[in-house]
């Protein structure tokens, strides 16, 4: 079998490729180790930049999203019993965000692929990648059972953090820039109307809290615990409770509980490789980057890296010049460094850490009140959030 482009990995970056590609006439085939079932139903990102949406909408997997998706004017900060709001169409122009659940975004992706798209094989399993130094890039792959190999132009690596793609880069080339942090998400959904119009980022003593949605009836909540937690150790009130403890307001506002359907930890991680290519092999989205969630870049850095990407190779079958392939890491990384660093601060800002002072907790505390009481600092926050138009 070959292909122009093969692309590994059926997670939003993946998915959005492929379609991109077959938008642009380029044929292209996807490989997804899991099987439909499973990437549909991966809980993960929830907020879409305005530039995803945008790019949802061109490429035509958005009529789901303008019709079921909720569209955010801005975000809650609480601090010390407070609350505090922050409008982002008055501080960035009239740019705003979406609430659509990736797995939405996924389902959405996926229906278009199988409705006119190249092929999107599921339980394909990438076993390596070899040849990314020479003309013609191959896959290893494993399906229904038997070992098969996909010969390429172009290898797009889109399979995240813990894909084979990044591997096939000989050693010493990359740069690995990492930092962990010392506690983790604890996540629930709860079969429950949100609380809020807007999300709420709660810092507290008792440490982060997150109020998020999916959709009208569905609330997605966090509160950051210790690493190593195990979720089966908090019981669903104990959740509630320290959800309630954590939110805490001197206002009448309240937080309706409802069942919870899941229940999950999730690690936090800054991760960064350079460049995002080598040879014929490009990585994209998770394989290239990781980011802590608090500030929601995740879904759509994976989704800026494959539009420049796309864009990168119908030039290349336009014109003939390689010159935006070539420019495809520097001008990705230049967002990733950016969103690296908004994750960061809003992780460290609103977050306990467990070795901090009260020192230290005095300075998070001023700078949310900076954030909240002056139009450049809100500002700043507003423009990282809602993010850069995607070039
Ligand atoms: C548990 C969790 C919760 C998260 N929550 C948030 C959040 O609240 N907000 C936010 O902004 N971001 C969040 N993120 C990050 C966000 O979901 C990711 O940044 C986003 O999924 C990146 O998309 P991707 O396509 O690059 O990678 P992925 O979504 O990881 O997709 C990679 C795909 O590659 C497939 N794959 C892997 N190896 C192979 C192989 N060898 N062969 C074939 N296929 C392979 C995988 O099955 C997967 O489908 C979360 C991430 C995780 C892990």
């Amino acid at each position: 079998m070959h292909t122009t482009v093969g692309v590994i990995g059926g997670g939003p970056a993946g998915l959005l490729l492929a379609r991109l590609l077959h938008n642009a006439g380029i044929d292209c085939v996807l490989l997804e180790s899991r099987d439909r079932a499973y990437v549909e139903g991966r809980q993960r990102a929830g907020i879409l930049e305005q530039g995803t949406v945008d790019v949802l909408r061109e490429c035509g997997a958005g009529a789901r999203m303008d019709r079921e998706g909720l569209v955010h004017d801005g975000i809650e900060l609480r601090f010390d019993r407070r609350s505090h709001r922050i409008d982002f169409p008055s501080l960035t122009s009239g740019r705003r965000v979406m609430v659509y659940a990736q797995t939405e975004v996924v389902k959405d992706l996926i229906a278009a692929q199988l409705d006119n798209g190249g092929p999107l094989l599921f339980e394909a399993k990438a076993e390596a990648v070899t040849g990314v130094d020479t003309g013609q890039p191959m896959i290893h792959f494993t399906h229904e059972g038997r070992d098969q190999t996909l010969t390429c132009d172009y290898v797009v690596g889109c399979d995240g953090f813990h894909g084979v793609a990044r591997s096939a880069v000989p050693g010493g080339v990359l740069t690995t820039y990492e930092r962990t942090y010392p506690y983790s998400w604890l996540g629930i959904l709860a079969d429950v109307p949100p609380s809020c119009d807007e999300l709420v980022y709660a810092h507290s003593s008792r440490g982060f809290a997150l109020h998020s949605m999916r959709s009208p009836t569905v609330s997605r909540l966090y509160l950051q615990v210790p690493n190593g937690t195990d979720p089966a150790d908090w019981a669903d009130e104990h959740v509630w409770d320290e959800l309630d403890a954590r939110f805490a307001v001197d206002s009448s506002w309240k937080l309706e509980r409802g069942p919870i359907t899941a229940k999950a930890v999730l690690p936090m991680r800054s991760f960064v490789a350079e460049p995002m290519r080598y040879g014929r092999l490009f990585l994209a989205g998770d394989a290239a980057h990781i980011v802590p969630p608090t500030g929601a870049k995740g879904l759509n850095l994976a989704v800026s890296d494959v539009v420049v990407l796309a864009n990168a190779f119908a030039h290349l079958r336009t014109t003939g010049s390689a010159e935006l392939l070539d420019a495809f890491s520097a001008t990705c990384l230049r967002r990733v460094w950016r969103a690296e660093h908004f994750s960061y601060f809003m992780t460290t800002t609103l977050h306990t850490d467990p070795r901090q002072s009260p020192f230290d907790t005095r300075l998070q505390i001023s700078q949310l009140d900076r954030i909240t009481t002056s139009t450049a600092a809100a500002a700043e926050l507003a423009e990282n959030y809602v993010g850069p138009p995607i070039v």
